[in-house]
């Protein structure tokens, strides 16, 4: 007679739990995960929050809180959260918008160098299970020129992933990453910069520098968040008074960044005013009620920021039908 699995754990339930275990390889795990696309409306602006998967970036301490917070502290903020105290798992959170006459991507992942480990590199195959065809995007606008958030834009070959796109990107943050100069730094920055120049330079001629407060598009416009990078700028969106403030690396982890926002992040190209920047723009989020994206934040990243003890605190937005 088959020996179903329900038989096996109702026997086992009866008996001992531990003879049931080894029927369960009959049903190994399938791995792998379905969420890639998220969509919401902002006004008139169909936003889709677009996965390319995910870094983990290891150990938390001194990743967060290098000089200023002991490894005791970083792990109390984890271990309070129910998070894993030896790992931290963060999200790549790119976002579609659709103004209605432009399909505009902010940020573009990491693309097909598997520089932060093996699970990124689907933000093709995400779009594309959203209904996007890369060919369709108009425009990629990025935060900044990090490799998690500029490489995208190149395929293995070091084709354009998005054949009809402009770019639009911080001349500061074009300049510094693809400084020649920086070549002569230790890792990660010499990588960061042989890698971008690879990626943008070609590209330059498609490349509008943003200014200071630029509208990317109606309704889309650059802020200057310093610090994380020296041109890395947010993106405040507005559409029929509905609002949303794309992040970008403003806060790089939803417990750690915000719990403690004057915790420096490892790749802060100037941790001070990084530290300033996330303060004052988390600020602003929490008092005007703004709600955020943030890149690295637990899937799809989307949230309001309250005021909690020594700084904030994330409160994910329910997932909402339509
Ligand atoms: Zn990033």
């Amino acid at each position: 007679m088959k020996t179903t699995r329900r038989a096996t754990l109702a026997a086992g339930f009866g008996a001992c739990l531990l003879p049931a275990l080894p029927a369960l390889a009959a049903a190994p795990p399938r791995g792998g995960q379905v969420a890639g696309w998220y969509r919401f409306r902002l006004g008139a602006f169909e936003c889709t929050v677009i996965s390319d998967g995910a870094i983990t970036l290891a150990p938390p301490f001194p990743t967060f809180g290098a000089g200023v917070a002991t490894e005791a502290e970083v792990t109390a903020a984890l271990r309070r959260a129910f998070l894993p105290e030896d790992r931290l798992p963060t999200a790549i959170n790119c976002l579609v918008v659709n103004t209605g006459s432009q399909l505009i991507l902010l940020d573009a992942g990491v693309g097909a160098q598997p520089v932060f480990g093996p699970g990124t590199g689907r933000l093709v195959e995400s779009l594309v299970a959203a209904g996007i065809q890369p060919a369709e995007v108009d425009l990629v606008a990025f935060t900044h020129a990090h490799p998690d958030h500029a490489w995208g834009i190149a395929d293995a070959a070091g084709n354009s992933v998005f054949p009809n796109a402009r770019y639009a990107m911080s001349s500061t943050d074009f300049d510094t990453w693809t400084n020649e100069a920086l070549l002569s730094q230790a890792e990660p920055i010499r990588g960061f910069v042989q890698g971008t120049r690879a990626v943008l330079l070609p590209r330059r001629d498609r490349f509008t520098m943003l200014a200071v407060n630029a509208q990317v598009a109606p309704g889309i416009r650059a802020v200057p968040t310093p610090g994380h990078t020296p041109g890395h700028v947010a993106f405040h969106l507005e559409s029929e008074g509905r609002r949303l403030l794309v992040l970008g690396d403003i806060a790089n982890h939803h417990v750690l960044a915000l719990s403690r926002p004057d915790w420096p992040f490892g790749f802060d190209s100037d941790p001070a005013q990084a530290a300033a920047t996330r303060r004052r723009t988390l600020d602003m989020a929490a008092t005007d009620r703004l709600q955020v994206l943030g890149y690295h934040f637990p899937w799809p990243g989307l949230g309001h920021v309250e005021t909690s003890g020594q700084g904030f605190a994330f409160v994910p937005t329910p997932w909402q039908w339509g």
